[in-house]
């Protein structure tokens, strides 16, 4: 098996390839920019700010974008948040009961629950014990009616990115879709891997705003792929999905590169700060490398110190549950203010 085998009709779903997409009254006709009359949608005519329907293609962020990513506004679709990206890859690639996908817990949970509301089979191969893909195993599962193999790099809830090594061999060895879901690149010293689309045909990136970015509240989430992908992905998204206020709060925010990179930079300071004030604390018995603006720390008992930190008004991530995961809680990289008072409290417990 290798890429140039990669063809993207043999993946896309039967009732899929027929489609054409719906074609809304914005999508009919774009502005150039001259006074017009719009008097063919419906809408109420009283201008307030959001009177008149969204652009459905989102002509203007994704300009922005691609400039930015070095990519073509034909490889970018954006959509409700990144689980609606996620669960569009699904609707289109995936067909109920027949076909598969791979995930490699512990990760995000989301992926197992598309795959359960899709009704699409999730095959699940632990990552091992330093929080790398099981490659061999990984080939070794992928059989006729697996379609994607989500990849998380960083990974939540471990913190780490996947070896570029690895990500290759499970690029190059599989004929479907490798998507890697970057929600938390901007935190990484690795690279995107959205400058590698034009050599892997079968990649899918997806990022999103809710991170790096700050902006979990208007729900934006981006997928990076090649022309073919995107153009069977917008045949099937709802045609309004990213919704006129999240355009331009997203636009405003992208634009503004420097208030983004000033804030990161200020997480991944304090992230280390948190890390070295976490080694002073007795009965955390392990940390975990981060590349993201989380720590996963192993404890002496998690629920107990859940119980605890909650009782004192924290809330973190419980994440003893979680194949390799037992006994580790998530703590956020937060404000310079809400690390001292987690520190604080640990110390008292
Ligand atoms: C937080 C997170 C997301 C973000 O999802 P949105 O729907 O865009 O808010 C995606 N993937 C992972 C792994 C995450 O942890």
């Amino acid at each position: 098996m290798n890429t140039t085998q990669f063809d993207i009709n043999q993946i896309v779903r039967e009732n899929v390839k027929g489609l054409k997409p719906y074609s809304s009254a914005r999508d009919e006709y774009v502005s150039d920019g001259s006074e017009m009359i719009f008097l063919d949608a419906n809408e109420n005519p009283y201008e307030n700010g959001v009177n008149r329907y969204p652009d459905p293609q989102q002509r203007s962020l994704k300009a922005v974008l691609a400039e930015q990513k070095n990519i073509l506004p034909q490889n970018i679709l954006l959509g409700n948040g990144s689980d609606e990206v996620l669960d569009l890859l699904f609707r289109a690639f995936c067909e109920p009961k027949i076909d598969n996908i791979i995930t490699l817990p512990p990760t995000y949970g989301m992926y197992n629950v598309l795959a359960n509301t899709n009704d699409v089979q999730n095959h699940k191969i632990l990552l091992t014990n330093d929080f790398e893909p099981n490659v061999s195993k990984i080939l070794e599962t992928i059989d006729q009616q697996t379609k994607i193999i989500f990849l998380c790099s960083p990974n939540n809830p471990t913190g780490n990115s996947f070896s570029e090594q690895s990500i290759v061999q499970i690029l190059e060895g599989f004929n479907g879709l490798v998507v890697i879901d970057e929600a938390y690149i901007d935190f990484s010293t690795m690279e995107s891997w959205v400058q590698k689309l034009k050599v892997y045909p079968n990649l899918i990136i997806t990022q999103t705003l809710s991170k790096a970015y700050g902006m979990a509240g208007i729900r934006l989430g981006l997928c990076y792929a090649s022309k073919e992908i995107i153009s069977v992905l917008n045949k099937i998204k709802p045609p309004y999905n990213v919704n006129e206020l999240t355009q331009r709060k997203a636009l405003e925010r992208v634009e503004d590169v420097e208030s983004v990179q000033k804030e990161v930079s200020n997480i991944l300071q304090e992230r280390e700060k948190m890390i070295t004030d976490l080694e002073e604390i007795g009965f955390i018995e392990k940390i975990y490398k981060s590349d993201a603006n989380f720590v996963l720390v192993k404890v002496d008992d998690a629920n107990v110190r859940y119980d605890q930190l909650l009782n004192q008004g924290i809330v973190i991530r419980n994440r003893t549950t979680q194949p390799l995961c037992e006994n580790t809680l998530r703590f956020t990289v937060g404000t310079s203010f809400e690390n001292k008072k987690l520190i604080e409290a640990l110390k008292n417990l």
